[in-house]
């Protein structure tokens, strides 16, 4: 699995991420983490890094697009990863597209964490005396004033990747104010709904494969690879029955049924105005 969470600062990406590794054996790759740690082991990119980041500002796109380029490259990555804190802007969305079209990497989705924005100051309060309270170093960027500069910066700069990703139909949105629990349960859900889809696209294609006429033997398998298929396909719709109501097709549903709507009501339109004509006609 290859996948992107998106959310501003409180939606519970890192929760969330944390959990989606131990369920799905991938690597969480979280750009803030990367950089925290640059920022304490005083490297380079550490140094560029620190007072941009205890500001509130974003980091440039090169350095953050050249951290993430030289990690996808590790051997750990074959299974997976989750990407948190990137992509943040357009520029680094488009980076990242390149990337993975290089290392013939597929991106399977972008879960978005939509939550109240007036939640987010509590929830990172409640972080931050968390983190006191387990003796744990509090992040400099952890206060009201640099908090509300950092929500500027996620409405500005990265909102627009709701809007990205959903034009490529990876984006799938979840709601973020649901307990921990439930926003895990629904993702994972999400997940097993697109994981099926994928499987039931692979077994069509290679039952396409073997359905070639090259004999009889090709035909026996051909038949088999077909019964895979629909029991496959059958799984995956099951699966995405509940996951398209909070997918990006839910407003592609909505449309149809306008549609359907309006067809019906001019059809019903024009019948009125025949009858009206007849009548007239049978006056006349
Ligand atoms: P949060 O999402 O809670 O704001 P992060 O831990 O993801 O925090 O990031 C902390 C800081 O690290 C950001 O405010 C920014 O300065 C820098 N940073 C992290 N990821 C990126 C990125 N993709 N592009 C630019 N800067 C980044």
């Amino acid at each position: 699995m290859r996948l992107i969470l998106l959310g501003p600062p409180g939606a519970g990406k890192g929760t969330q991420a944390q959990r989606l590794v131990h369920k799905h054996g991938i690597i969480q790759l979280s750009t803030g983490e990367m950089l925290r740690a640059a920022v304490a082991a005083q490297t380079p990119v550490g140094l560029q890094a620190k007072d941009i980041m205890a500001s509130g500002s974003l980091v440039p796109d090169e350095i953050v697009i050249g951290i993430i380029s030289d990690r996808l490259d590790q051997p750990d990555m074959k299974n997976g990863f989750i990407l948190d804190g990137f992509p943040r802007t357009v520029p680094q969305a488009q980076a990242l597209d390149d990337l993975l079209k290089k290392k013939h990497m597929k991106l399977d989705a972008v879960v978005e964490l939509r939550v109240n924005e007036s939640a987010l100051l509590s929830r990172v309060e409640t972080r931050v005396a968390e983190m006191r309270a387990r003796g744990e170093d509090v992040r400099i960027d952890d206060t009201p004033e640099v908090l509300s500069k950092r929500l500027a910066s996620y409405r500005s700069l990265t909102e627009p990747l709701i809007h990205y990703y959903s034009e490529r139909r990876k984006l799938l949105t979840v709601d973020g104010m649901m307990t921990i629990e439930h926003v895990t349960r629904e993702i994972n859900r999400i997940l097993g709904a697109i994981e099926a889809v994928d499987e039931a696209k692979a077994a069509k294609k290679s039952s396409r494969k073997l359905s070639r006429p090259v004999g009889k033997k090709a035909g026996k398998g051909a038949k088999v690879a077909e019964k895979a298929t629909k029991s496959t396909r059958k799984a995956a719709k099951t699966a995405s029955k509940g996951a398209k109501r909070s997918s990006v097709k839910a407003p592609k549903k909505a449309a149809k049924k306008a549609t359907r709507g309006s067809r019906g009501r001019s059809a019903a339109g024009s019948r009125k105005a025949a009858k009206k004509v007849t009548k007239k006609r049978a006056k006349a």
